[in-house]
């Protein structure tokens, strides 16, 4: 056992604190774990053996050798803390990944805050709570900070330092460089909904529902033009990988912590599929079928064209038009509409987040990069289409179709600055 304060503290060993633990122990840290349901941790332990063994065997295939040490090795300084109080007692910094439940998340840092050292660090992975509604449980606010590491963690490079106003900017410096030594790219994000990759990638789904519901793509065409823009995946792909229903709930969550602002509003298609029980990949179905090994098999019945054949071969549903490839001059620009639509969406979305302080262009850039696989961030979009005053332009062309397309105030001032 190290000295104490030396380790580094993970509250919950689902699938973000065994993702954290695995990432910290690569990183030659003694990590300390706890979660209260019986069998998590070795469960957890099982998951980190076998993330390192992978990443071990990878390392060996790309040098042609070990010099790394072993999972073995790497898996003594993992340890079972009993509870939450031994975890704080120990560590110097502690990352909470319990399950995304404000009264949860609270009742563990009063706990942890009353265990923990001085000068220990208090961190939690929410994707949507208030990081400062989780601070006002402790008695020292200033020490809470947020971490949000992106799933699969040791293979997501980046994590959003969330910095609500009370915390200490020491705390701020100290837990950025700490991920920065793990290995991850750190971005600054103000403590609000979303933070940066959450809300500004928001549009990227909706949008693409937007104009599914009004017939101006299908799922396929839509796919496969955001695909051909450089985007790792189409937006219905993504929300059947993810799940439909994770995908809904993140997008309520933004809603509702956005004040109910039409241009966030969810999209019925989605309320639909969940309430059918269509989650996407893990039920079989979502926009699209997929087989008993998980591979997708073609456009799920109420997406597809009529006179389509279904999965079992029987005349139904079958992928439409735009799946061989955009092959006319027509649906070329349908293609260009719907990426310009989605990304101009974006781009909007981003200069609102700078308008609202939540974090710089670049840091927004480098997050929808690395948080989402964006071939650029959306200040990199905006240059590539002329500028804001052009981005401002091509908005007003879209205007009509939804609140998504009405131009940010601080789009509106970089384009007034640009004449
Ligand atoms: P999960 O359900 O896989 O794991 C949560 C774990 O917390 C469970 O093992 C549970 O037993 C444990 N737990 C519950 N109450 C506890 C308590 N009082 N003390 C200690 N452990 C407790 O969930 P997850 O996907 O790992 O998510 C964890 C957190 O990370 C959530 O806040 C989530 O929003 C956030 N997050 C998730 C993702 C993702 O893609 N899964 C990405 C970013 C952030």
């Amino acid at each position: 056992m190290p000295d104490a304060r030396t380790s580094i503290g993970v509250v919950g060993a689902g699938t973000m604190g065994a993702g954290i633990a695995q990432v910290a122990l690569e990183a030659g840290e003694h990590v300390l774990i706890h979660d209260p349901e019986p069998g998590a941790v070795e469960r957890a332990r099982d998951r980190i053996a076998d993330g390192l063994a992978r990443r071990a065997r990878r390392r060996i295939t790309e040098a042609g050798r070990v010099d790394a040490p072993t999972v073995a090795a790497v898996l003594d300084r993992l340890e079972i803390a009993p509870d939450l109080e031994s975890v704080a007692r120990s560590a110097r910094v502690v990352v909470e990944a319990v399950i995304e439940d404000l009264a949860v998340k609270r009742s563990v840092f009063a706990r942890l805050d009353a265990a923990a050292d001085a000068s220990a660090i208090l961190a939690t992975n929410t994707s949507a709570l208030s990081v400062a509604a989780i601070a006002s449980a402790v008695s020292r606010p200033e020490r809470v900070i947020g971490l949000h590491f992106f799933n699969p963690v040791p293979l997501m490079a980046l994590v959003e330092v969330v910095a609500p106003p009370a915390a200490d900017p020491g705390v701020v410096a100290t837990a950025t460089g700490l991920v920065t030594g793990w290995g991850k790219t750190a971005v600054r994000t103000a403590d609000v909904p979303g933070f940066i990759v959450n809300r500004v990638n928001r549009p990227f789904t909706l949008e693409a529902l937007s104009l599914l519901e009004a017939g101006s793509g299908s799922v396929e065409s839509i796919d496969l033009a955001v695909r051909s823009a450089g985007f790792p995946m189409g937006p219905f792909e993504l929300m059947d990988l993810v799940g439909i229903d994770v995908n809904l709930a993140a997008a309520r969550a933004i809603y509702a912590g956005l004040s109910y602002e039409p241009r966030f509003r969810p999209s019925a298609i989605q309320e639909r599929l969940v309430e059918a029980g269509r989650f996407g990949r893990k039920s079989g179905e979502g926009f699209y079928w997929y087989g008993e090994d998980g591979r997708k098999i073609g456009v799920a019945g109420a997406f597809a064209a009529p006179d389509a054949t279904g999965p079992d071969g029987q005349p139904g549903p079958r992928p439409p038009a735009l799946s061989s490839g955009v092959s006319t001059a027509i649906e070329l620009r349908l293609s260009d509409e719907i990426v310009e639509r989605i990304v101009l969406a974006i781009v909007d979305e981003a200069y609102r987040a700078l308008g609202d302080g939540v974090a710089d262009p670049a840091d927004i850039d480098l997050a929808l990069r690395l948080g989402a696989g964006h071939p650029r961030g959306p200040f990199e979009w905006a240059i590539d289409l002329g500028g804001s005053r052009a981005v401002l332009e091509r908005l007003e062309r879209w205007r009509s179709a939804g609140p998504r397309f009405d131009p940010a105030p601080a789009l509106v001032e970089a384009a007034a600055s640009e004449y």
